[in-house]
Order: structure tokens, then C-alpha cells, then sequence
């Protein structure tokens, strides 16, 4: 599975950090970052929720 992010959408409000700090991050100019677009089998549940969870349906899985 990977996670992207539209850029657009995102207001880096850290949300999804909160959930998966494994996968994303904010960079040192608060813009998500992530860390692993190929999301590691034991943090798929935890990006689906980030991905639940964003508040601005900003994430996507890609496949
Ligand atoms: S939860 Fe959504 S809006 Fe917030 S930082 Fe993550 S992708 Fe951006």
C-alpha cells in the first residue's frame, strides 16, 4: 500500500502525525512530509486511520 498527500488540501494540522508518526512528519517549514510512501505492513491499520482521520481528506491510498 502507498499514501500520498494533495498538497492543496493539506493545512499540516499534524493530525495524521499524531496517529502514524512513523509515516508522516512536519518538516522544519510545518509541510507534511512522508516518511515511507510504501506504508510497512505493520503500520497499514494506523495509516488507514490517518487517512479516516484527516480532517480535510487530504490523504489517499495509491493502491
Ligand atoms: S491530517 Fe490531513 S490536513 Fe492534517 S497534516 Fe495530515 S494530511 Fe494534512
Amino acid at each position: 500500500m502507498k499514501v500520498e498527500v494533495d498538497r492543496d488540501l493539506c493545512e499540516a494540522n499534524a493530525v495524521c502525525v499524531g496517529i502514524a508518526p512513523g509515516v508522516f512528519e512536519l518538516d522544519d517549514d510545518d509541510e507534511l512530509r512522508i516518511v515511507r510512501a510504501e506504508v510497512p505492513e505493520g503500520q497499514v491499520e494506523l495509516v488507514s486511520q490517518a487517512i479516516d482521520a484527516c480532517p480535510r481528506n487530504a490523504l489517499f491510498k495509491s493502491r
